[in-house]
């Protein structure tokens, strides 16, 4: 087969991202505290509350990993849950990687309420094997920036949510407010990868990780791109000084 130079840019991208997330898997929760001096809790939390689980509620957490996201919703499905004999609902962990999943399943007490509610699905974002209109919520945190074809993986998250259904995802901006920006670069060159080297004795792989945020499109853009996939209500909210933005919109 032929490949153009864009097909082998997308595939080396994909290769890269695997190798990445194959090689962090066993400390990346860990490196996360770290890296986000735990603010990666506060992003995910104020995901949550966005996203208003309810009892019943099927959802879709996309470039899931190890289920940190995944594991907020199901349990606040269960708090917001008065009757426990009723049908709780379903959260599925979606990942292209099958060892940050393996990962996410290893750690996960089996005995803990939320695991019943818990589905493991290894897929790519860009090509999902569920139904049109199949799941009530779709969040995607920290991932979108590492996929070949972002424009696909919206279009695919619009096609398997159902009508009223809300999208979510957080991300990294490329750019912080003007106060923070030079803080923010000598931290994300400098502090992450040294973190990278010292505590998973990976360098070079938390080194793409910044380098993937820099690529990444701005908020603005980025808005218009979920706009683009059909997605209306779409607002770019701004986390802790512009590092983080929580981008929403619903299907309609
Ligand atoms: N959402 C988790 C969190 O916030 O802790 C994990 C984020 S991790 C930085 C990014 C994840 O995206 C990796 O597990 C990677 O395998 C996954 N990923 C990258 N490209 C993907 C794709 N096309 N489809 C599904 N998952 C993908």
């Amino acid at each position: 087969a032929s490949f153009g130079s864009e097909d082998v840019a997308a595939s080396e991208k994909a290769g890269r991202v695997g190798a990445v997330f194959s090689s962090v898997a066993p400390s990346y929760d860990l490196m996360n505290d770290l890296m986000s001096a735990g603010l990666h809790r506060l992003w995910k939390g104020w995901l949550v509350e966005q996203l208003a689980p309810f009892p019943g509620m099927h959802h879709l957490d996309v470039a899931g990993g190890t289920g940190d996201v995944a594991t907020r919703v199901a349990r606040d499905i269960l708090a917001q849950s008065p009757d426990p004999e009723a049908e709780q609902g379903s959260v599925v962990v979606c990942d292209i990687n099958p060892d940050m999943l393996a990962e996410g399943q290893r750690r996960l007490d089996p005995s803990a309420p939320e695991a019943a509610l818990m589905e493991w699905m290894t897929a790519d974002a860009e090509a999902l094997p569920l139904q049109d209109d199949s799941v009530d919520g779709y969040t995607v945190a920290f991932g979108v920036r590492n996929m070949t074809n972002i424009d696909a993986a919206l279009r695919e998250a619009h096609r398997v949510l159902r009508p009223g259904g809300q999208f979510l995802c957080l991300e990294f901006s490329p750019r912080t407010n003007p106060a923070l920006q030079r803080l923010y670069d000598a931290y994300s060159h400098h502090v992450i990868p040294q973190i990278g080297r010292v505590v998973a004795n990976d360098e070079q792989s938390y080194k793409y990780l910044v380098e993937s945020i820099r690529r990444f499109p701005d908020p603005d853009l980025f808005r218009d791109m979920i706009w683009d996939a059909g997605f209306r209500r779409v607002r770019a909210q701004s986390l802790t000084g512009g590092i983080v933005y929580l981008h929403s919109g619903f299907k309609s």
